[in-house]
């Protein structure tokens, strides 16, 4: 199964730990078949670094909560500093978005991720790697939900890559 996870970083060696999660993702969950480029976005409300986010592929026989585990664990480890008003500056965070066409929805997991179709630094590495590719319950392409997503963070490129 094809399985879209958005990696997202802003605190110390971004650039680093999005490739670290990527190696750990290849050994515990299954192979990197595709990674989207790069994007910095604003983060807003917060005086605060601002995100590298990117989308990989991987192929996986895991099931979704087994990649969760997998990848929550790998979270863990690279490490979280939550503050007392319970705000995240986070090393690394890891979403999954997609599990093929499966649907999940557990206390602990929902998949097709919920507000994947609300957040431009997701829908723009997703229609890097593939715009027409249906989301399983919205019935639209990511090209669609991209061009009617009204979310105003500013995502750019990073660097040349
Ligand atoms: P967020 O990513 O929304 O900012 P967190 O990374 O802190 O928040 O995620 C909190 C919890 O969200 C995780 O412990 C996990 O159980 C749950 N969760 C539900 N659906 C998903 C999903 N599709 N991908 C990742 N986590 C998910
Ligand atoms: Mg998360």
């Amino acid at each position: 199964m094809n399985t879209h996870i958005l990696l997202g970083t802003n605190l110390g060696d971004r650039e680093g730990f999005l490739k670290l999660a990527t190696e750990l993702i290849e050994q515990r969950v299954g192979r990197v078949t595709r990674k989207s480029p790069i994007y910095e976005t604003q983060s807003w409300g917060y005086q605060d670094n601002d995100y590298l986010n990117q989308v990989i592929v991987c192929e996986t026989t895991l099931s979704p909560e087994e990649t969760l585990k997998a990848t929550s664990r790998i979270e863990n480890e690279l490490g979280r500093i939550r503050d007392r008003q319970g705000y995240q500056a986070r090393t690394i965070d890891i979403d999954i978005l997609l599990c093929g066409n499966e649907v999940v929805d557990s206390p602990t997991l929902t998949v097709p991720h919920p507000r994947m179709q609300e957040r431009k630094f997701v829908l723009i590495p997703m229609c890097q790697l593939d715009g027409n590719l249906m989301h399983p319950t919205i019935n639209k392409t990511m090209n669609e939900l991209l061009q009617q997503c009204t979310d105003n963070c500013n995502v750019k490129p990073y660097k040349q890559q």
